[in-house]
């Protein structure tokens, strides 16, 4: 009998790293996908040097890396004096520490150079209109439950199917995800509608009181992305909805007219109310184990969640060679590796979120004075828990 395909739900940024990981251990993948159409949101993503490793590990280090704008800088200012309150290098002491770059890259090109490698992998299997409801399972074989259509069999399961899985809603019942209450806007204009004297080849960050800016250019430098966060305190979950500038406008008078003047020129303003889950150890449920998103969903502050949903793909696949394919033992070693790394950029974006994104006050007085304080060599040190990791390594 032909070998069952292992079945990964989700074909975001974490499924097809999964599917591409597995396909180089050998293993078979069937990736099924809710929408219609395979796919990313148009806008940015900030990539550390963790993500390049992934690249290299699945074949698609020089695509990935033709994509990608390389910044000089992470960038943080304060909103409410316009002034510049430190900044990272990520110059070649950087690059040589991490042994890989720090980048700035279009969603959909990321997506893409995933997809197409899975696209040419004969040992993948890509499906869309394939939405995911839940599994059985009866010790050597999973068949997963999909909507309006014929149940599928697979050797195991894979959810990675993001923030709302049902796969993790049947595994663990943690139920509806936490609302942060922060309102996060996204436009992506042309360069030419960047004031001039903010076209920075940096992340930039203005930090200020409840809110926060930030923008990078994107796709060679023709484009930037501009995303602009308040803490309303709302309450109601919401996922690219089109606003107004004058929605998004309200609340920023407070911070100084350099950093409210980038609200202005954005336009076609979309609205993300964003959410995260508090960390768990429960991954694994016989042959079905969480992925990306479904396993570690967080806020957007360390810039890393799809950077983690690739290392994930890159453990998984590793444990799976490490330990000849036993499904078991691949699992719990995964989840062993991945659970602390993950929890801890989970509960970490949280923190700096509170104490240097939306810092107010003392709060704001006290970020500015340590982090002025730090060298470039400090910053180092201190990120080489995360920029340092590979997806190999815990
Ligand atoms: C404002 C913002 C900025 C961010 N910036 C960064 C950044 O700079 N760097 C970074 O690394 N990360 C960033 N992130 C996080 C990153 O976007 C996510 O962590 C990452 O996309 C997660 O990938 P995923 O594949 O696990 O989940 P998703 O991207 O959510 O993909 C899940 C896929 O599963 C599909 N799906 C859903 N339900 C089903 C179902 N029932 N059946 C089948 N398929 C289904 C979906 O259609 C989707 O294709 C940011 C997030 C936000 C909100």
């Amino acid at each position: 009998m032909a070998q069952l395909p292992f079945i990964v739900a989700g074909g975001g940024i974490g499924g097809l790293s999964a599917a591409l990981g597995l396909a180089r251990a050998g293993i078979p993948c069937r990736v099924l996908e809710r929408a219609k159409e395979l796919g990313e949101i148009g806008a940015g993503i900030q990539i550390g040097p963790n993500a390049f490793h992934c690249f290299d590990y699945y074949g698609v280090g020089e695509e990935a890396r033709s994509k990608a704008v390389y910044i000089d800088q992470l960038r943080l200012m304060d909103a409410l004096s316009g002034d510049e309150i430190t900044h990272i290098p990520l110059d070649e002491p950087f690059r040589k520490r991490f042994r890989n770059p720090y980048a700035v890259v279009h969603r959909a090109d990321l997506h893409g150079v995933l997809l197409d490698a899975c696209k040419a992998n004969p040992l993948i299997e890509l499906r869309t209109d394939h939405c995911v409801e839940g599994y059985d399972q009866d010790g050597s074989s999973v068949t997963v439950r999909l909507t309006g259509r014929d149940p599928i069999k697979g050797a195991a399961l894979i959810g990675a199917e993001g923030l709302r899985s049902p796969i993790r809603q049947q595994m663990v019942k943690d139920g509806e995800p936490r609302v942060s209450g922060h309102t996060t806007y996204r436009s992506v204009i042309p360069t030419e509608q960047m004031p001039e004297d903010l076209r920075w080849n940096a992340a930039t960050l203005w930090a200020g009181p409840k809110c926060h800016i930030v923008h990078y250019p994107l796709k060679g430098w023709k484009v930037f992305n501009l995303v602009v966060t308040y803490h309303r305190d709302v309450t109601e979950a919401v996922a690219g909805k089109p606003v107004s500038k004058e929605e998004v406008r309200q609340g920023f008078e407070h911070i100084s007219p350099r950093a409210q003047s980038i609200i202005e020129h954005g336009n076609d303003w979309k609205l993300w109310v964003l959410c995260d889950r508090d960390p768990i150890t429960e991954w694994i449920d016989g042959r079905v184990v969480l992925l990306g998103d479904a396993a570690h969903p967080m806020m957007q502050y360390f810039a890393q969640g799809a950077c983690m949903a690739m290392e994930d793909g890159v453990c998984l696949s590793h444990m799976m060679e490490k330990f000849g394919g036993d499904v078991d033992k691949a699992f719990v070693a995964y989840r062993d590796q991945r659970v602390v790394r993950t929890a801890r950029v989970q509960l970490g974006s949280r923190l700096i979120g509170d104490y240097i994104y939306h810092a107010d006050g003392a709060k704001a007085l006290v970020r500015n004075a340590a982090m002025k304080a730090k060298s470039a060599e400090d910053w180092y040190d201190q990120l080489s828990w995360l920029y340092g990791g590979t997806g190999l390594d815990a």
